[in-house]
């Protein structure tokens, strides 16, 4: 009998221990890189957001030796796109496909990826269309995305170009995302730009946890300024070792060393985790 009793009190302790777990691992937000400019977050609710998803570029581990990084990709709620470049567009028409994930860019480059390859159009909602400046809700209200502005260019390449159809089509302009998390930490992702003194606007309009920086697009030392005039409280270097013009963070981080900030270096198909707002330390 108190055998019996023990036995119930241990199982009972172990429920409390997995839901307390469970609970934890709840709160947290997890963002992952693949690569280029190609990140997910998945939300403390659970959902998924997916970034610029070239999963199919050299840096990414889940892409080598044959392997299809798509798999890791079972389930997807949204997917944004900065602009129409291939090399962020990626994948994005064979992935929608595959999860039903709602698309989230300009309407220029949705209607394009549409028309010139094949998106299917069902999941193409005008709530989550956007132009520079708007702000949405997503995910129930967990999720707020901002479109802000990038220094660059944007077209669709065309797969079904011919005599009367240009190679590439019109992508409207490129953006960047600004992604607040409740109960987690709130996200710059910059696109492709150049520098632009306006940074500083993205700065004073939200209060960064995290900045994911193109350094190849705004060089190291720009790159480093870019996370001073968003004041983020923690700077990450992107696209980089894709085949751009720079190959490594050193540089980049070597910048942010002199202006006194804080960087973490992901490396391609690492995942790391914010519990609120605070990076879980390795
Ligand atoms: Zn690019």
């Amino acid at each position: 009998m108190t055998m019996k009793i023990a036995t119930t009190k241990a199982f009972v302790l172990f429920i409390l221990l997995v839901t307390f777990a469970n609970q934890a691992t709840a709160q947290e937000t997890k963002i992952k890189w693949f690569g280029n400019a190609a990140f997910s977050i998945t939300t403390p609710n659970g959902k998924v957001l997916l970034i610029d998803p070239w999963l199919r570029n050299p840096a990414n581990p889940e892409a080598k030796d044959g392997k299809d990084p798509l798999v890791a990709v079972a389930k997807v709620d949204y997917i944004l796109l900065t602009h129409g470049h291939r090399d962020h567009v990626g994948e994005a028409v064979e992935i929608a496909r595959r999860t039903k994930a709602l698309l989230i860019c300009n309407p220029e480059l949705a209607f394009n990826l549409v028309k010139l390859t094949d998106f299917p159009a069902q999941q193409v909602d005008s709530d989550y269309i956007m132009q520079m400046g708007n702000e949405i809700h997503i995910a129930d209200g967990e999720v707020m995305i901002a479109m802000t502005p990038a220094v660059h260019s944007s077209s669709v390449f065309n797969p079904k170009a011919g005599p009367n159809e240009p190679e590439r089509a019109y992508g409207g302009s490129p953006a960047g995302f600004v992604i607040a998390i409740k109960n987690g930490p709130t996200i710059y992702h910059s696109g492709d730009t150049a520098y632009f003194r306006d940074m500083d606007t993205i700065g004073e309009n939200y209060s960064l946890d995290v900045a994911l920086l193109n350094i190849s697009q705004m060089g190291p030392k720009m790159a480093a300024r870019a996370a001073q005039s968003v004041r983020t409280k923690l700077a990450i270097p992107m696209h980089f070792g894709t085949g751009g013009p720079v190959q490594t963070a050193d540089g980049f981080i070597a910048e942010l060393k002199k202006l006194k900030l804080s960087s973490y270096e992901m490396k391609p198909g690492e995942t790391i985790s914010f519990r609120g707002k605070q990076l879980i330390p390795r």
